[in-house]
């Protein structure tokens, strides 16, 4: 028997009109930022890409394949936000990469640097596993935090707005739309 599911109540107004970086914008930046990883790396550097999951899935897809270099992909699952618009300040693993991290050079790509809580915890976990370095691949960047591990690769410094589309939700809302909305 299947349960029959009423879907989530919305408060938002759908499809969100405050666009912020359009898709054209996004992919040019997205060609540009895949250019500046592979002129970083060397292609024996047997690069890891770690996306954090959720909100990092689209911007992951474009980014590895526009890249030159051979990589490898894996996932990581934290999070920090519940449904709410502000961090909770505690992060919490809820999905560990299968990869090896021991000797392996890392790029974790994240959808959306704020406080810099998620990086403060995430970088040290995977240097605790081996990681031979880590460097960040953000797409957006509120820089707002002061982190102590400052992302290497930024798509955009982004305005200090509740932002989504392009992987980012609200309460898993509007992860699909092709750009990138303010709330
Ligand atoms: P931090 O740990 O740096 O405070 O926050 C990073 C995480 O918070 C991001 O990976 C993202 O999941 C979430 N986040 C921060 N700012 C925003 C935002 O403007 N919109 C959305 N949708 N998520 C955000
Ligand atoms: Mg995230």
């Amino acid at each position: 028997m299947t349960e029959r599911r009423e879907p989530p109540a919305r408060n938002d107004a759908w499809p969100p009109s405050a666009v912020i970086y359009d898709a054209e914008t996004i992919a040019a930046r997205v060609r540009a930022l895949a250019a500046e990883i592979d002129a970083a790396y060397e292609a024996e550097d047997r690069l890891l890409v770690v996306g954090l999951l959720k909100g990092s899935f689209i911007f992951l897809a474009d980014l590895v394949r526009a890249l030159s270099m051979p990589v490898q992909v894996d996932f990581l699952v934290v999070s920090s936000y519940g449904d709410a618009k502000v961090s909770s300040g505690r992060v919490r693993l809820e999905y560990a990469a299968r990869s090896s991290m021991e000797g392996r050079n890392v790029l974790l790509v994240e959808d959306i640097v704020d406080s810099g809580t998620t990086l403060e915890d995430v970088v040290p976990r995977l240097l605790g596993l081996g990681a031979r370095s880590v460097e960040i691949c953000t797409l957006l960047h509120k820089r707002l935090g002061g982190s102590r591990h400052e992302p290497r690769f930024v798509g955009f410094d982004a305005p200090n707005a509740f932002l989504v589309g392009y992987g980012l939700d609200h309460a898993e809302d509007f992860r699909q739309l092709p750009y990138i909305a303010s709330l």
